[in-house]
């Protein structure tokens, strides 16, 4: 049995699945060169072959010989996500369903900027945290994605985008599911992100946003230096308890250090906050002044998010006026701190509004209509 050879279970009993192609980074296809008793420059040369000059199969690839081509078809086939429906908002914001295996379906956004392109990467089938104020949270979660399905969403944009005059230069993992708690098929994914010999992103231009699994911060740091955003919400821990639920697990007082930590050795990096506002629950003047002293002199930028409400959700979103003056107040404690502009919300594609299609497997939805039938009391 080959290491590059997947086995699946079925009914009708083992079946050897081909690997798919977009879950090897460089590293990964070292490993199948060297056991295939090949040179490890093959793998510079797959890896342009499938990211830069888009083949999708292994008889197009002309500087490998016929015999090797035959070879690697056997263990390793090139599987893409489909593109189920595409979207367009009217500020030009995409959003793509798209099917991954089981049947279920992840959705993807990019947001065209004044030159720049942020593309909005899911990690997860639906999310296991359950944050109160997020709409993956209600759809429960189903499994991780694959680091094919994760750069697949990469791959298929790109294909998407050919032809509008939009490209991709930045990647955020803000799209449904917690990277963190997926770190094993998301680090191979950011490295193909950032290889010289397929997209050659840098470093600084994806982002891993986190609930705070302080636990994986620290494996995080061992395995990249990708920039860092931290879904706060929250100046305390009474309060973050009830917005973020990890917290209770992974509280304040570990996350703000751990977070120190994994800039401290990279020279001009700062953490990204995100703090989504919350009409009337945590976006009061002293809430500022307590967030500003939570955060002391950590290199910071705080991004506020004004919230986009979807259906059965419990808050508003803070009125203009009171987010201009919290935004205000963190300036005063010399912050950095701006006002995340809202795009593609007509669309269903923004902040906490992204839900694919999941197979809940934690009775999420159940205990939900279970809560709202209790609180109207039937
Ligand atoms: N699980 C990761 C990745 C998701 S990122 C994380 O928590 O960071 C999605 C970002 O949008 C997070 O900052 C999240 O807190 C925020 N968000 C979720 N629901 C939102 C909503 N309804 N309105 C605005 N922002 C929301």
């Amino acid at each position: 049995m080959s290491s590059a050879v997947a086995e699946t279970s079925t009914s009708a009993g083992r079946v050897d699945v081909p690997v798919n192609l977009l879950d090897l980074d460089r590293q990964a296809l070292k490993r199948l060169f060297a056991d295939l008793g090949e040179k490890p420059f093959r793998a510079t040369q797959v890896l342009k072959w499938v990211h830069q000059r888009r083949v999708t199969g292994f008889e197009e690839m002309t500087d490998i010989s016929k015999a090797l081509r035959a070879r690697l078809a056997e263990r390793v086939a090139l599987r893409l996500p489909e593109v189920l429906a595409e979207q367009v908002s009217e500020d030009g914001t995409r959003k793509w369903l798209l099917r991954v295996d089981g049947g279920q379906a992840i959705e993807t956004v990019f947001i065209p900027d004044s030159g720049r392109g942020t593309l909005c990467v899911s990690s997860q089938v639906g999310c296991a945290l359950d944050c109160s104020f997020c709409s993956t949270a209600q759809q429960g979660f189903n499994r991780n994605l694959s680091t094919a399905e994760i750069i697949g969403q990469y791959y298929v944009a790109y294909d998407q985008l050919t032809g509008t005059g939009e490209q991709i230069t930045n990647v955020v993992f803000m799209g449904m599911g917690e990277p963190l708690l997926n770190l094993e098929a998301v680090i191979p994914a950011v490295r193909l992100m950032t290889d010289d010999d397929t997209y050659g992103l840098s470093k600084r231009k994806v982002t891993i946003s986190t609930s705070g699994v302080v636990t994986m911060l620290e494996r995080m740091r061992e395995q990249t230096d990708v920039s860092l955003a931290v879904s706060l919400h929250a100046p305390n821990n009474a309060l973050r308890d009830e917005l973020v639920p990890i917290n209770r697990k992974h509280p304040l007082e570990r996350l703000i250090p751990a977070c120190a930590a994994y800039i401290a050795d990279k020279p001009h990096r700062r953490i990204t906050w995100e703090y989504v506002m919350l009409d009337g629950v945590n976006d009061q003047d002293h809430h500022a002044h307590e967030l500003a002293r939570l955060l002391g002199d950590i290199p910071s930028k705080v991004n506020l998010i004004p919230f986009n409400p979807f259906p059965g959700a419990r808050y508003r979103c803070s009125p203009r006026g009171r987010i201009l003056r919290f935004v205000r107040i963190l300036q005063s404690h010399g912050l950095t701190a701006t006002t995340r502009v809202t795009r593609g919300q007509d669309i269903d594609g923004a902040c906490g509004q992204l839900v694919g299609k999941v197979q809940d497997r934690t009775r999420r939805q159940q205990r939900l209509v279970q809560r709202e039938l209790r609180r109207e009391g039937r």
